[in-house]
């Protein structure tokens, strides 16, 4: 594009690229220490069941702080770790984490993790849920793996049998941002997932009333409750979108509405009361 409008915006778009690469490159050393240096810790969203508005569990959200650039941003670092191939380490200390984590907390929360499809392309995956397992004492059914439909793009790699082992543990498993992807019924129906999170784009679009949206959530509710899944409509941030997406179906809500990624600390205390008393409280 910068080429067909001339020459002269190359020039303006050459420093700036230099700039993304300089400080691709700073991001990039400062991420293989960030684990060493505590300069990572998770935050706990809450997940609420959408008919009782009762806690089921938290999605684990990884936060990075960097002692000088302050707090970046997962959709900024995520990328980054994926492509410096730091993404197996620094997803194995999160999985660990949020075992640990977890295992202290009242036996019916989950502990929703988000995993890298670069982490389902090696086999080592599963010896790493395993221990993680083990180590923490957390039971397996209580553990759910999120992966987005891009596990599926590397088949041949061999993530769908990363998938089914990882189920044989008794682990559970979420498409996570579905509809936002290269979406397929095929490996839905192939793959055992315990639920299908419906992206926030189409959770905002019917709350406005835009008819494509709510027929997407419609014809994916409708689709889960035949394969047995659960949905969980992602981003619910005001109680239009919770009427909307309770009146649509689905089955478990998350978002700013219900509660925003908290401290460890504050996760634990609210998973220790009941929902209903958090929300008098
Ligand atoms: P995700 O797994 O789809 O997580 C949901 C994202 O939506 C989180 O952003 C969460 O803070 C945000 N969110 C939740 N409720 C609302 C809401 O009501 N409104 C709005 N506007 N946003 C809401 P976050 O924490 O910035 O994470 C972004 C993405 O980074 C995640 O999307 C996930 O793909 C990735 N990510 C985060 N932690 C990890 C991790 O430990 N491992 C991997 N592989 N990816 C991670
Ligand atoms: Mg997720
Ligand atoms: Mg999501
Ligand atoms: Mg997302």
């Amino acid at each position: 594009r910068a080429k067909d409008a001339g020459r002269g915006v190359f020039r303006t778009y050459e420093p700036q690229l230099h700039v993304q690469a300089e400080e691709r490159r700073v991001l990039e050393m400062a991420l293989r220490k960030a684990i060493e240096n505590n300069e990572m810790h998770l935050n706990y969203q809450p997940v609420v069941d959408a008919g009782t508005g009762g806690l089921t569990g938290f999605e684990a959200l990884l936060r990075w702080t960097h002692p000088e650039l302050g707090p970046i941003s997962p959709a900024k670092f995520i990328p980054l770790a994926e492509e410096a191939r730091l993404i197996e380490s620094i997803g194995e200390w999160v999985l660990r984490t949020a075992c640990d984590e977890a295992a202290s907390w009242p036996s019916h929360i989950r502990i929703a993790v988000n995993a890298s499809a670069d982490q389902l392309q090696n086999a080592n995956f599963v010896t790493v849920v395993t221990s993680a397992l083990a180590n923490s004492g957390l039971s397996a059914e209580r553990l759910e793996l999120e992966v987005t439909e891009s596990v599926f793009m590397h088949e041949g790699l061999g993530a769908t049998k990363t998938l089914e082992r990882v189920l044989d543990l008794g682990v559970r498993l979420s498409l996570d941002d579905f509809g936002t992807g290269y979406s397929s019924l095929g490996y839905l129906s192939r793959t055992r997932f315990s639920s299908i999170k419906i992206d926030r784009s189409f959770v905002q679009g019917a709350s406005k009333g835009v008819r494509e949206a709510i027929a997407i959530i419609r014809a994916v509710v409708a689709l889960a409750k035949s394969l047995g899944m659960a949905t969980t409509a992602e981003g619910v941030e005001t109680e239009a979108e919770h009427q909307m997406v309770q009146d649509l179906g689905c089955t478990k809500v998350q978002g700013f509405y219900f509660g925003r990624p908290l401290p460890v600390e504050e996760a634990r205390t609210l998973a220790n009361r009941r929902w209903s008393d958090a929300q008098a409280a």
